[in-house]
């Protein structure tokens, strides 16, 4: 069996979906999840394009053991010394160097001719090789390059000192059967191609990334990019565990393997659904809520006779189990801790205190605490707090069908002042809404909002996704309550909160330019 190496991108192409802005501890949170499923390689950022994503690389090289944590730099030599500093802590530091050689991004978005992105190329290659012992090379747009130039550009790299060379189809164009055959072609015409490694990165603009990713494993690829659930810049990339899962599903086909733990499938699937607010469709492959749900009689009858009928990927194999543990009012501080661990969390003892706290409250208002209710929580203690910016303190809304919605709400902001403001709206969310958008003093769009329960339930918890915009930024936020205004008005301050971090960064960063 080949073993194929997983390049995890989901912290850099996948944070690139429209609307995600992941923080740092969200960040951190989902590296250590891509660490326990057992990636090779985990992309986390672009260490030159701003200070926080430099500082969210840095914080994730330095945590991660199990995998090479790597950076994406473009071929200058700034951005190969930001990723440096980043990455220099890390377990194996490796370089993602990326130029383009398309004829169409050469001339119009580089605005070079063919031998000056050689020339550009190599002497990246050869600088950065003074710092990090592993590089990759990326030809972006690869799959629209004139092959002989990809050849010979491939040539002049691997001799500066490249290692991995990958072939992405950065705009989803390409077709199984074309993209083998680049492999193919590459693996025939480049001067000593045996001692890189060949790597796929493949968009789903077509709907053929996963199908794209597989052909160039069975011409010669051995490394493997994508995201979690296929997230990522425009349809996203390849969905990593769709690759994962076909290669072991049909190991007498591929005859490779990676080392993913399989079993850490569905629990890194939700992770990253709730911290980026991306849902996952129920009919997706692999992770999908429906994708083991048998509906039709016969197949149902099927699958009770013998699960094989109709069933080829068990749900145990992927980490989906139907039994979820319960804590009640009479559950302990032990009890609790003893189930965050085994949900895969890690809080400080001070977080934990926090969350014994609310889950007393729920306690008292929800007969029983499902593993849901509890991360629930959990991303609320952990990755939900901005304190230097607003926080709530009460709501009061007013509905009834004659009357005209009204809303008062009480804010804090980082600096412990207490903001209070009314308003109207045509419903009881709007009238929240125009409410909160006064105590921000800013005009907020709000782009989506979506509403749903932790678990079962009439006393279930309310979970509300609100997609904004604020200042030409685009942010997501969440919220979780019993009531579904609170929840309401937790996401829509969650979303908020997070431009005005994205703002003060941007603050930071100039002042950073300046001095
Ligand atoms: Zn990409």
């Amino acid at each position: 069996m080949r073993k194929i190496n997983i390049f995890d991108t989901t912290l850099r192409d996948g944070e690139q979906s429209a609307g995600v802005n992941l923080n740092l501890a969200e960040k951190l949170e989902i590296a250590r999840q891509l660490e326990r499923l057992g990636v090779d390689i985990i992309e986390a950022g672009f260490p030159a394009a701003s200070k926080g994503d430099f500082q969210a690389v840095k914080q994730i090289a330095e945590t991660i053991r199990n995998c090479s944590v790597t950076g994406l730099s473009r071929s200058v030599q700034s951005d190969i010394d930001a990723a440096w500093e980043a990455l220099k802590g890390g377990a194996e530091p490796r370089l993602h160097l990326f130029i383009a050689t398309s004829p169409i991004h050469m001339h119009y978005k580089l605005r070079m001719r063919p031998e000056e992105v050689i020339e550009a190329a190599v002497s990246a290659v050869k600088y950065a090789k003074k710092y990090f012992p592993i590089i990759q090379w990326s030809a972006e747009d690869a799959c629209r390059s004139d092959l002989p130039f990809l050849a010979a550009i491939i040539t002049e790299v691997i001799k500066a000192g490249a290692n991995v060379i990958n072939i992405p189809d950065t705009v989803g164009y390409i077709t199984p059967k074309e993209y083998g055959e680049i492999f193919t072609y590459l693996t025939k015409n480049v001067q000593n191609i045996e001692k890189v490694s060949l790597s796929a990165h493949c968009h789903d603009d077509l709907g053929m990334a996963v199908a794209n990713s597989l052909a160039a494993i069975e011409h010669g690829a051995t490394q493997i990019e994508g995201t979690i659930n296929g997230i990522g810049e425009r349809a996203g990339n390849a969905a990593l565990e769709e690759v994962a899962v076909a290669l072991y599903i049909r190991k007498d086909y591929y005859q490779a393997t990676t080392r993913l733990n399989l079993q850490e499938v569905k629990r890194t699937s939700n992770l990253v659904s709730k911290l980026t607010g991306m849902p996952v469709p129920p009919n997706k492959a692999v992770v999908g809520k429906n994708a083991f749900a048998h509906e039709s009689g016969i197949h149902q009858d099927g699958v009770l006779k013998e699960k094989t009928t109709y069933e080829i990927i068990s749900p145990e194999l992927v980490g989906v189990h139907s039994n979820s543990m319960v804590l009640g009012k009479h559950s302990g501080r032990h009890a609790l801790r003893n189930r965050v661990a085994e949900l895969g969390y890690t809080l400080t003892e001070e977080e934990i205190n926090k969350l014994f706290v609310r889950f007393k409250e729920l306690a008292d208002k929800k007969k029983d605490i499902t593993d849901d209710d509890l991360v629930a929580l959990i991303f609320e203690e952990k990755f939900d707090q901005f304190k230097d910016f607003y926080q709530l303190s009460s709501i009061q809304v007013q509905y009834g069908t004659k009357q005209i919605p009204t809303a008062v709400v009480v804010l804090t902001d980082g600096k412990g002042n207490e903001i209070q403001e009314a308003a109207t709206g045509a419903g009881s969310v709007e009238a929240l809404y125009n409410t909160l958008e006064r105590c921000f003093q800013t005009t907020v769009k709000l782009l989506d909002y979506r509403i749903e329960s932790v678990s079962g339930g009439r006393d279930a918890l309310a979970q509300v996704f609100v997609k904004v915009r604020v200042n030409e930024i685009e942010t997501s936020g969440r919220g979780t309550a019993q009531d579904v205004l609170e929840a309401s008005a937790k996401a829509y301050i969650n979303a908020v909160n997070r431009v005005f971090m994205i703002e003060k960064m941007r603050e930071e960063n100039q002042k950073v330019a300046i001095n």
